[in-house]
């Protein structure tokens, strides 16, 4: 905190790690040796870059750019990029460091890493998106590539942006290589890809839900934001049978009625975020939908909450709100989506809580096959693909479990942190002092 007073979201994600670390280091010293905490908390490479374009009106913009990597022990650094006015060093290295556990929990060889800029993508014409991109790339190009980084996207990168920035790559670089993924089906992307976070986080919620002997089916389901990982986030939670009662913008929430979203909703919703690229407001009022102005959906009653669009959404208040109204489990789409105080006052309550380095960690999941898809030349079935997903997120929901149960509680935060943080320790240590 005294070298970097301005980053308090990274302050946090490390507070809440070295706080499961605690009693289990106690346990282990061998991973307290040679430095490894003080070095698992500091990136290995980190480059800020100037961003300059021209605007539709002819106007010079300058941007910054970032590429935060932050520990490559167990494969090459691996996170998204995130296009957002919020963008700073303190952001980026709270997701990064985030990123290092998740990818570990994967059981993929990924290390962890992630990007961006304090560009804002809304309101911008197609042609300023490209051009944006094509200069951001034309920095970041030299500091990337399929054996050292492989970005994707993340909070305003979807596929128009990587599709901009992988053309840019492949012109500058000469080559065809799975530098990022998110990419198109047409040019080596992955079958379930673009649904692989909201996916992920439902398989994970129904799995913590089956441990208590119950399912989706019927189930009430709050879930904020409306970007990628929502939209899917709802789509599975609709196939499996609940009730999904909200969406929600930076600007407000859309409320459903009580048998939730339709199919149909949900196409509509999917063609006005990602094609039209509107807002909700505009949204319920084509719908006929009501829309609650400058609110979070935390409100609303609920059996399962899904957090799935940016940190710190979801404080204390908020939680004890959410258990007053009878919710049970509460799984991550987004990263550090609740603060310290509300994960508290889940755990206390002892319902059931996933944190987003474990629910969410299936898009960077999927990632990682879209690689390995790429290394061998081949696109995999969207069944087998979707197959591999739902392994991977019951095989992270069985280490959370082993490494998260106290007296018949799991604390998912624990089992995470501890799971993920052995992995890479692991490969620090006999990797020796670097
Ligand atoms: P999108 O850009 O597709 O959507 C983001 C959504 O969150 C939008 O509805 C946006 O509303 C809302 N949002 C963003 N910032 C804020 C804010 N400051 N306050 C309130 N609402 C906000 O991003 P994704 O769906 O890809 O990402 C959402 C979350 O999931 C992020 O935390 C991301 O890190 C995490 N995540 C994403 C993965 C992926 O594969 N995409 C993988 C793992 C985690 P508005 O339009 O008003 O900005």
């Amino acid at each position: 905190k005294q070298r970097d007073p301005n980053q308090a979201p990274f302050h946090q994600a490390v507070e809440e790690v070295f706080g499961s670390l605690a009693p289990f280091l106690a346990k282990n010293p061998q991973y307290t040796k040679y430095g490894l905490l003080e070095r698992i908390v500091e990136p290995e490479r980190v480059v800020s870059f100037r961003v300059t374009w021209v605007d539709d009106n002819g106007q010079v913009q300058v941007n910054r750019g970032y590429r935060v990597q932050m520990n490559s022990a167990i494969g090459p650094y691996k996170g998204g990029l995130r296009f957002h006015p919020t963008v700073d060093l303190g952001v980026l290295k709270f997701l990064a460091f985030e990123q290092v556990f998740k990818n570990a929990l994967t059981t993929l060889p990924m290390g962890g890493g992630k990007g961006g800029s304090d560009f804002d993508p809304k309101g911008k014409s197609d042609a300023e998106v490209m051009r944006f991109c094509q200069a951001f790339m034309s920095e970041l190009f030299r500091h990337i590539g399929a054996d050292t980084d492989v970005p994707a996207g993340d909070i305003g990168v979807g596929g128009r942006e990587i599709g901009f920035l992988y053309g840019q790559y492949k012109k500058l670089r000469n080559e065809f290589s799975s530098v990022l993924t998110g990419k198109g089906l047409t040019w080596g992307g992955s079958l379930i890809r673009p649904e692989a976070t909201g996916y992920g986080t439902v398989y994970f919620a129904e799995s913590m839900l089956n441990t208590r002997g119950e399912s989706f089916e019927g189930k009430r389901v709050v879930i904020s934001g409306s970007g990628n990982v929502s939209q899917y986030a709802a789509e599975k939670s609709i196939q499996k049978g609940a009730k999904v009662l909200t969406v929600s913008d930076s600007n407000g929430y859309v409320l459903f009625p009580e048998n939730g979203m339709t199919e149909k909703q949900l196409a509509d919703l999917l063609v006005l975020k990602n094609e039209r690229r509107e807002r909700l407001s505009v949204y319920a009022k084509e719908q006929g939908l009501q829309y609650f102005a400058d609110q979070k959906p935390w409100g609303v009653a609920c059996d399962v909450a899904l957090p799935c669009a940016t940190q710190n959404e979801l404080d204390t208040e908020d939680a004890k709100t959410l258990l007053k109204n009878g919710c049970i489990c509460v799984a991550e789409g987004a990263n550090m989506p609740s603060t310290l105080g509300a994960v508290n006052v889940f755990i206390d309550a002892k319902i059931l809580y996933a944190p987003g380095k474990a629910s969410n960690a299936g898009g960077v999941a999927t990632s990682g096959l879209e690689m390995s898809q790429n290394a061998i030349r081949l696109s995999w079935s969207t069944e087998e693909v979707d197959q591999r997903l739902f392994d991977i997120m019951k095989n992270i929901h069985e280490n959370c479990v082993e490494h998260g149960s106290e007296n018949g509680f799991v604390n998912y935060v624990n089992g995470a942190n501890i799971a993920g943080f052995k992995k890479v320790a692991t490969a620090m240590l006999e990797q020796g002092v670097l």
